[in-house]
């Protein structure tokens, strides 16, 4: 296994990427901003930042390459090949798309290597076996009818997407939408580009025509705006908040009306019964909410206790969060790594402290940080017991490692708890009693419930929310849904 000097030795050794992609080369912007590691606050590159003009030009050119049909009209099965090889590219240079993914975001390089690069091969190679397996219709019209329903591709779709997993929410985009026969323009986070940039170039060396998948780089109000209100874009995607969600459908609704699938914000609960198992309960819990520094849209940061069973788990609870080794990205025994920057680790910070203000009584786990990193951007586990829905905290999506519990002493309590949020994206149920937990499921306001465990996900399920956190489907074949549009053809015989 590599140690934190060998990958420190590999960082030396690469260039780090600062030109946008278009037109299937890079190309420097007239503008940059600068990028800094969040671990240690380096400064690592001015990165181009695209302005309406350049987004304008990788637009048309989109436009022209789809027209051309060098990529729509290519057989299902041929598009296959391409994206299976882009798979097989990524799989190949894992390494340094981890290393580039953990220097963006400051998460775990285990985790990035394990969990991130893979899951986004995994992703590319399961739409590409996907395409030349679905048929179109035809339709039970009369003996003197015929009509047929096709899936055709919808054109240019712009991609936007945040920091959290870069790579792997830009390929949940990517995959369905190439593989259906798109030209797509991603616009990676501005924190973190530069795995989508890399991907870029493996595109192109897996015989993915030029202008099928740009990279816009940029500020999110510039280029994300600017593909937002783009009047030649035919679908947009989006993964983020949802108050940059409504921003786009705004921009859609004054521009041209482009459907918007947003996959937006979180506060997921996990229930946990007294007749659950309580020691694998424990373990998922710390998981569901610390994995990723919280930073994850579905992490289970609301747990709601059954009150006989309260006192016992919060004290095994907080034994088990002062276990997660916090530390340097790079070194492989690291669990929990820093916040994406400075201010959304202050927002945390605040909101921490705003719960305690309201009655909270918090358990931080203590930090000791190394000299080379920065403490600003580190936030150690943090639990806040005694919370109840009048905090502001049982309702704010804090994206860090923050998780509120709150005791309950019915079903019906835990059922109204879960479902007091204006999101909808996921929610756990811990109990041993699977027809009780069949049943709660059903009453759960949420996109996906998990039955003794928490946040499961796999390419072949739907993933999105119920309220506000959007009505878009990523991954299984739904997704192929927001690709695609249905056309009739009736010929009258
Ligand atoms: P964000 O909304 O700030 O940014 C997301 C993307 O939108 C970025 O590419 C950004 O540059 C762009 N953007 C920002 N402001 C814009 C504007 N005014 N106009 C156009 N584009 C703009 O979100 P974030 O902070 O990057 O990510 C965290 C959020 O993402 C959390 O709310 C989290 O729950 C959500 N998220 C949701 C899912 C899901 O599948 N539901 C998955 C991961 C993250």
């Amino acid at each position: 296994m590599k140690v934190k000097k060998d990958w420190l030795d590999q960082l030396s050794q690469i260039e780090l990427p600062k030109s946008y992609f278009v037109a299937g080369q890079y190309a420097e912007s007239k503008h940059t901003y600068p990028i800094t590691n969040p671990a240690t606050a380096e400064f690592m590159v001015n990165m181009s930042a695209c302005d309406e003009q350049e987004v304008n030009q990788a637009v048309e050119f989109a436009r022209t390459v789809f027209k051309s049909g060098v990529w729509s009209n290519l057989a299902p099965r041929e598009r296959k090949q391409k994206l299976k090889k882009l798979a097989e590219l990524i799989r190949e240079n894992a390494e340094e798309l981890a290393l580039l993914e953990t220097l963006n975001v400051g998460k775990p390089i285990q985790d990035s290597l394990n969990v991130d690069i893979p899951g986004a091969a995994s992703c590319f190679e399961w739409y590409a076996e996907s395409i030349d397996k679905i048929y179109d219709e035809i339709a039970p019209t009369s003996n003197d009818q015929l009509a047929m329903i096709r899936r055709e591709p919808m054109g240019v779709v712009a991609a936007i997407v945040p920091w959290n997993f870069p790579l792997d929410l830009a390929s949940w985009k990517l995959a369905p939408a190439l593989a259906t026969g798109n030209c797509v323009v991603l616009k990676p986070a501005e924190q973190s580009p530069f795995t989508a940039l890399k991907l870029a170039q493996l595109a192109k060396q897996a015989g993915i025509p030029d202008g099928v998948l740009q990279v816009l780089t940029g500020l999110g109000h510039i280029t994300g705006q600017a593909l937002g209100r783009h009047p030649d874009i035919d679908c947009l995607v989006f993964t983020g908040s949802t108050e940059t969600a409504k921003k786009f459908l705004v921009y859609s609704a004054e521009s041209n009306m482009k459907p918007v699938w947003p996959e937006t914000g979180g506060k997921s609960a996990n229930i946990i019964f007294a007749d659950a198992d309580l020691d694998q309960a424990l373990d998922k819990a710390i998981f569901g909410a610390f994995y990723n520094q919280g930073e994850v849209c579905s992490a289970n940061s609301r747990i709601l206790l059954e009150h006989s069973i309260s006192q016992q788990f919060i004290e095994k609870f907080i034994e088990k969060a002062k276990n997660i080794k916090i530390g340097h990205p790079l070194d492989p025994n690291t669990q929990m790594g820093c916040l994406i920057d400075r201010q959304h680790a202050d927002n945390v910070r605040h909101a921490i402290e705003q719960a305690k203000v309201q009655g909270a009584k918090d358990y931080v786990i203590p930090l000791n940080l190394d000299e080379d990193l920065d403490p600003t951007t580190y936030i150690a586990p943090t639990v806040l017991t005694g919370v109840t829905p009048e905090f502001r905290i049982f309702h704010q999506e804090v994206f860090g490692p923050v998780v509120s519990i709150t005791t309950f002493e019915t079903q019906e309590e835990a059922i109204e708890l879960a479902n007091n949020s204006i999101y909808g994206l996921a929610a756990s149920i811990w109990t041993k009693d699977i027809q009780k937990a069949i049943i709660l499921s059903k009453q759960l306001l949420v996109g996906t419930v998990s039955i003794n465990t928490v946040d499961a996900l796999d390419v072949s399920t739907p993933f999105g929310g119920y309220k506000q956190s959007g009505y878009g489907r990523d991954l299984s074949l739904h997704a192929i849904d927001k690709f695609t549009q249905l056309k009739t053809t009736w010929i009258q015989l």
